[in-house]
C-alpha cells in the first residue's frame, strides 16, 4: 500500500478565514461544497484552481450566517456558475429581505432546519446552532465514509450543543479570534470590546484552547484555529496560548494531532480529513 491510498478521499480546503473573509471547500474527489462565499467571487475560482477542483465541481454553498465576511462573494459566485445555496431560514430571510438585499431569486435558496441532517455529493451533513449575533447562525458537522469534520466559526460561547458537536469530529475547525489582552488594551471602541467577547460575539484563544485541552487525549487528527483577529490577535499568539494550555495541563504536543490556525488569506492546500 502506497502512503497516497491511506489518505482520506474526504477533504477540505481554507481559502480565507478572519473578520475580512471566510470560505472554505469540503469535499471528495474533485467535487463538493463551499461553506461560506465571504470572499470574492475571483478570490473562490483562484482556490478552487489551486486545489484542482472545477468550478462545476461545487454542488452546493452552505452559510453559516449572513454577516458580510461570509457572503461577500455570493451574489456573484452563485449566479453566475448556477450555485444552490443552503442556509437556515433566518439567515434567508436577513439576506433577501434585510437592509443589503442580496440579489438572488428565492428559489436559489434551500432552508436548513437545525440538527436535521441532510446529504450532498455523498456528505452527510449536520447544521447544528451557534450563539451569535448573526441570523440564523449555524455550525456543521459533515462526514463521509468514517471521517468527520465539525466547523464552528463565529462562535460567542461554547454551549452544550456546540460542545457536543465539537466532541464528535475527528477533524475540528474552531473559532479562535482574539487575545485578551490584545482586545482589551487595544483601541477598539468599548462598546464593540464588549460585543466581541459577549455570549453573541467571538470565542477567544483562552476558550479555544481549554475546550482541546478538555479533548486533546481522545485523539482529534487535526484542530484547525479559524477566524482570527486581524487586529486583536496574530497566529503566533493563538499558538503560544494553545501550548500553554498543554503545559499547564500536563500533555506533551501529540505527533498524531496537528494543529494549526488557518492563514487569514492563503489558500491551504488540501487537508485529509
Ligand atoms: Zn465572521
Ligand atoms: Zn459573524
Amino acid at each position: 500500500m502506497d502512503l497516497f491510498s491511506c489518505l482520506s478521499p474526504f477533504v477540505f480546503c481554507s481559502f480565507a478565514s478572519g473578520s475580512s473573509g471566510n470560505c472554505y471547500f469540503v469535499g471528495v474527489d474533485n467535487e463538493g461544497l463551499l461553506i461560506d462565499a465571504g470572499i470574492s467571487a475571483t478570490h473562490i475560482k483562484k482556490g478552487l484552481q489551486q486545489i484542482g477542483v472545477p468550478v462545476s465541481g461545487i454542488k452546493a454553498i452552505l452559510l453559516t450566517h449572513d454577516h458580510v465576511d461570509h457572503v461577500r462573494g455570493l451574489e456573484v459566485f452563485a449566479k453566475s456558475n448556477g450555485i444552490s445555496i443552503y442556509a437556515h431560514e433566518e439567515c434567508v430571510d436577513a439576506l433577501l429581505h434585510g437592509p443589503y438585499p442580496i440579489h438572488l431569486p428565492s428559489s436559489c435558496f434551500h432552508v436548513l432546519e437545525m440538527l436535521e441532517p441532510i446529504e450532498l455529493s455523498g456528505i452527510a451533513i449536520e447544521p447544528f446552532p451557534v450563539s451569535h449575533d448573526g441570523h440564523g447562525t449555524v455550525g456543521y458537522h459533515l462526514s463521509y465514509q468514517g471521517a468527520s469534520l465539525t466547523i464552528a466559526t463565529d462562535v460567542g460561547e461554547l454551549d452544550p450543543v456546540v460542545e457536543h458537536f465539537l466532541e464528535l469530529g475527528q477533524s475540528i475547525v474552531i473559532e479562535s479570534n482574539y487575545d485578551d489582552e490584545m482586545l482589551w488594551k487595544g483601541n477598539y471602541p468599548y462598546p464593540l470590546k464588549k460585543r466581541i467577547a459577549s455570549s453573541k460575539g467571538h470565542l477567544s484563544n483562552l476558550e479555544a484552547s481549554r475546550f482541546v485541552m478538555k479533548h486533546y487525549e481522545n485523539g482529534y487528527k487535526n484542530v484547525m484555529f479559524c477566524h482570527l483577529s486581524e487586529n486583536n490577535n496574530t497566529p503566533e499568539v493563538a499558538m503560544q496560548c494553545f501550548y500553554r494550555q498543554l503545559r499547564l495541563n500536563r500533555l506533551k504536543p501529540s505527533p498524531d494531532v496537528a494543529v494549526f490556525p488557518l492563514p487569514r488569506h492563503k489558500c491551504t492546500g488540501l487537508i485529509h480529513l
